[in-house]
């Protein structure tokens, strides 16, 4: 083992030494999983970006949670000791959340770098400058210098993307607890934005809060009518769903399930094996990307003019758009 592999409490002491002796602490998050090219650029430039350089490693379960089954393909032990092997890396710290907000909280670095895949207006942002810390934006990756591209060439099968969406107000029209099929109307031209995305090959997979249910207002069984319905309209436009979720609790009641929470889009990841880091989560609410956000998705907002904190990946007038702009982005 490596002197450089600390615990989270180790961690925060040896920021507090480094603070002392004036030198500024760059975190840098990741899975680092088969190191290449792509990681050694970032971590030179992070640990250009001030004195010390801690890497906060993803677990293999949190890998795994959100590349979906197979990865990462070097196991923790191997990945902590690469990267502790490294002169540029003064630490190493393993976590198991799928973004390490607490474990930031905990430990307070000074400089985060990420990639700007996650935009100024990263998720971790408003966290680090809570302390007065700030982001530090690195150099855009190239397609070869990817785990996923090695992985490839070395055969192994990619995990399945998706697009998880919302239902009321993204797909169709929102009119306040919708309850019967025939209140459901749908939004212009989102059959065929869903049927580009799935010949595209995305699964499609819904995640709906439904607090109505907890609220005593309409039934499961009346929820699961409208989707019927909602399943029916697709079938004969030729679209399939594969899966529908949903949080039928009321906010107060503080589940894991209820966007923004991760709990559904996680389970969906989980069941269908989904890659969610390729993954899209597509809302009308600030709540929709938080929670994609935080399951380390992209995410695109549409049929709003809400400013989110953090920001979606992608703005979108309507879902054809959106259709258009996930497709561009993921080459396809
Ligand atoms: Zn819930």
């Amino acid at each position: 083992m490596s002197a450089k592999l600390l615990s989270p409490d180790q961690a925060a002491a040896q920021i507090a030494r480094w603070r002392r002796d004036g030198k500024k602490t760059v975190a840098v998050s990741g899975s680092f999983d088969i190191l290449h090219q792509g990681h050694m650029n970032l971590l030179s430039e992070a640990r250009a970006g001030g004195d010390a350089l801690l890497v906060l490693l993803n677990s293999d379960a949190s890998v795994r949670a959100y590349k979906g089954p197979g990865r990462p393909l070097a196991a923790q032990e191997t990945r902590a000791a690469q990267l502790a092997a490294l002169p540029m890396v003064d630490a190493v710290v393993l976590f198991d959340e799928v973004v390490p907000l607490g474990l930031l909280e905990k430990l307070k670095p000074d400089i985060l770098a990420n990639g700007p895949d996650y935009g100024p207006d990263c998720i971790e942002r408003p966290v680090v400058e809570s302390w007065g810390g700030r982001i530090l934006m690195t150099s855009p990756r190239t397609g070869a210098n990817s785990t996923s591209a090695i992985a490839q060439r070395l055969g192994v099968a990619p995990n399945p993307r998706a697009v998880l969406l919302d239902r009321d107000g993204t797909l169709v029209e929102d009119p306040g607890y919708l309850s019967r099929p025939e209140q459901l109307v749908w939004k212009e031209g989102a059959a065929d934005a869903l049927k580009r995305l799935s010949e595209a090959g995305f699964l499609l997979i819904v995640i709906t809060n439904q607090s109505g249910i907890g609220r005593g207002l309409f039934s499961k069984t009346d929820m699961e009518q409208v989707h019927q319905r909602l399943q029916g309209d697709l079938a004969k436009a030729g679209v399939t769903l594969k899966a529908i979720y949903h949080c039928p609790h009321r906010p107060e009641e503080a589940c894991a399930c209820r966007k923004p929470g991760t709990g559904l889009l996680l389970q969906a990841g989980s069941e269908h094996g989904l890659d969610l880091s390729k993954s899209w989560m597509v809302g009308d609410k600030c709540s929709d990307i938080e929670a994609g956000r935080m399951a380390n998705m992209r995410t695109a907002l549409v049929y709003s003019k809400a400013s989110c904190r953090p920001a979606p990946h992608v703005i979108a007038p309507t879902l054809t758009a959106a259709a258009e702009a996930i497709l561009s982005e993921s080459n396809v």
